[in-house]
């Protein structure tokens, strides 16, 4: 990204476009009142409640509450940055680029891209020459993986050579220092001159979400330890930082709304051919929360799918883990006989396996079977252990009755009593991050007196005027409008209403930015200073019984009997609600 985002930049591509252009681009919109409506291409829906707004130039889910302007439409859709956003408007509008003065650091990765792009068409051609590339593709046959698939996943062969890739780079200009800085060659230990990194190895090349060739790991063809040999972190690539097969996954996983996680290149790769394809791999390694992070750009929900073998199901408890701290929903196929992906796909073929896709357990099902198997539970001290490792996941569930509905499932599971589990629980509810507990409380809803002030102001030159005399820092405090309120008076005067669109960009926080599309679709009626004044006195009331509820709250957590009445009844319950559900058996 090369283009100097400036304001005056920022604003020319703004107001060169349409939103309602753009999104028809994506979305058949028909008309519905003074706005459009259409399907939402963020959740899956029947009747239309996805609507974008030609006045206020922004667009607005009424059912997964997604919304904002062309920007955050672009971002989302193509899953772009901001910066990228505005660089993609802008060729879409036909505003012309500022080109930035070449910064060094740009120029090196610039350059280091270029040679990784070079070396992956060698590696791809060596490997289609039928002489040169046998190796590895009788390999691939081997593996049952077809030319097709090769070459979506531009396969190729690294030869049984020193200096291919040091001739081949040297002969376009590149230094040996560059090469070098690139990983794909090593010094030598003498100091004399380098040497190719990946020699008589299946090359896969990394791409990042963009599709460019970050860096490249390789699978020993030959007897040459270790069997797979992945580039060193270079400026291009931060180990457990990209996610194998994601610039090919993306549109599936957004298609299916969920992604297969597996381990291996070789299994996405077979699950890609079979026509899984929103898996994606963690690259060979166990994951990290970099990619965690990564691939919540793409997928909310996450179907694990790991070896079968006891080292796979460590891997994937770890991973179910990283994923709950992410909010992830997370299901785990678990693959029968100790297989892996690969293999369990080419012996038992693709319907097989979407049916353990799609019957995929969930996470606490499969860590219960997991702990429990091996253990003899008739001593107490295995019991403990179970508990111990489960009832810190089971904190993890957002719902209450859910999470009691598993207590009482854990209880039956081990023939304890369900008071015993209720304690434990209780202290491990405790000790689980304060954002999850916040998360089981509910979330509070953006309230209608907080939407009215915003709207109020924004539509209202008289009403700002009043409000920057009369509201005071405390009267906001716990408001989830806060913000939003001090961006809005905190504005330059220039009297009239404030576009909603233009505003959203004064706005810094994420949330803020969703909170005010949310608002600006409400359509509330005009109001000048005295609807102020009423909001604020709403507000103060809002305060002032959300105090009391904190006092009471901390006065309940110690009568421990009404608690523990409380959520027993809420176990009962989740134990009817769950009835056709599968329950967790004891015999494996
Ligand atoms: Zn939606």
């Amino acid at each position: 990204m090369t283009v100097p985002l400036t304001k005056d930049f920022v604003a020319a591509v703004r107001n060169a476009g349409d939103i309602v252009r753009l999104i028809s681009d994506y979305v058949p919109l028909k008309p519905g009142g003074t706005r459009l409506k259409g399907l939402c291409p963020f959740h899956h829906e029947k009747t239309p409640s996805f609507s974008v707004d030609p006045q206020l130039q922004l667009f607005y889910c009424f059912g997964c509450q997604t919304g904002g302007d062309s920007f955050k439409f672009v971002m989302l859709y193509e899953k772009l940055s901001f910066a990228e956003a505005v660089e993609f408007l802008a060729r879409r509008w036909g505003v012309p680029i500022p080109r930035a003065a070449p910064r060094p650091e740009n120029d090196v990765r610039e350059r280091l891209l270029l040679m990784n792009e070079m070396s992956a068409g060698h590696f791809r051609a060596a490997l289609t020459d039928p002489n040169r590339g046998r190796a590895a593709s009788e390999y691939l046959a081997r593996r049952g993986v077809g030319d097709a698939t090769a070459e979506r996943f531009s396969l190729g062969y690294a030869a049984d050579s020193w200096d291919e890739i040091v001739r081949l780079l040297a002969a376009r200009g590149f230094s040996p220092a560059e090469m070098q800085n690139a990983g794909l060659t090593v010094r030598r230990k003498d100091g004399n001159g380098h040497y190719d990194r990946f020699r008589h190895r299946l090359v896969f090349p990394i791409r990042d979400p963009a599709g460019r060739v970050v860096a490249f790991g390789g699978r020993a063809l030959g007897d040459a330890e270790p069997k797979y040999l992945n580039s060193p972190e270079t400026p291009t690539y931060v180990k457990g930082e990209h996610l194998y097969g994601l610039d090919v996954a993306k549109d599936a996983i957004r298609r299916e709304g969920f992604a297969i996680l597996v381990e291996g290149y070789l299994d996405l790769i077979v699950l890609h051919q079979a026509g899984f394809e929103n898996a994606v791999a963690s690259l060979g390694t166990a994951l990290t929360p970099a990619q965690v992070r990564l691939l919540a750009r793409f997928a909310e929900r996450v179907v694990v799918s790991y070896d079968g073998d006891s080292a796979g199901r460590n891997a994937a408890s770890k991973t179910i883990d990283l994923l709950l701290e992410r909010n992830f929903e997370v299901r785990v196929a678990e693959i029968p006989g100790g297989r892996d992906p690969d293999d369990y796909v080419r012996q038992e073929g693709a319907p097989a396996y979407d049916a353990l896709v799609r019957g995929a357990s969930g996470f606490l099902e499969f860590l219960l079977k997991k702990d429990m198997s091996g253990r003899d539970l008739e001593q107490p001290g295995e019991k403990v252990g179970v508990i111990n490792a489960l009832l810190p996941r089971l904190a993890h569930l957002p719902n209450a009755v859910e999470r009691a509905a598993w207590a009482g499932k854990l209880a039956e599971a081990l023939a304890l009593d369900d008071d015993l589990i209720l304690h434990e629980l209780r202290s491990a509810l405790k000790a689980a991050r304060p954002s999850i507990r916040q998360r089981a409380g509910g979330e509070d809803p953006l309230r209608d007196v907080e939407a009215r002030l915003v709207a109020v102001l924004l539509a209202d030159v008289a009403a700002r005027d009043h409000a920057r005399a009369v509201v005071g820092s405390h009267q906001l405090e716990g408001s989830r409008v806060a913000g939003i309120v001090r961006a809005i008076l905190g504005l330059p005067e220039r009297g009239g209403p404030i576009p909603a669109a233009e505003f959203v960009d004064a706005l810094d926080d994420e949330e803020d930015r969703a909170l005010l599309t949310r608002i600006a679709f409400r359509d509330e009626p005009p109001g000048g200073p005295e609807a102020v004044d009423g909001c604020l006195e709403m507000l103060n009331h809002a305060r002032w019984r959300r105090e009391s509820h904190e006092v009471a709250r901390g006065v309940g957590s110690e009568d421990r009997d009404e608690q523990t009445e409380r959520l027993r009844r809420l176990m009962d319950l989740g134990r009817r609600m769950d009835a056709p559900h599968r329950a967790p058996t004891l015999d494996n």
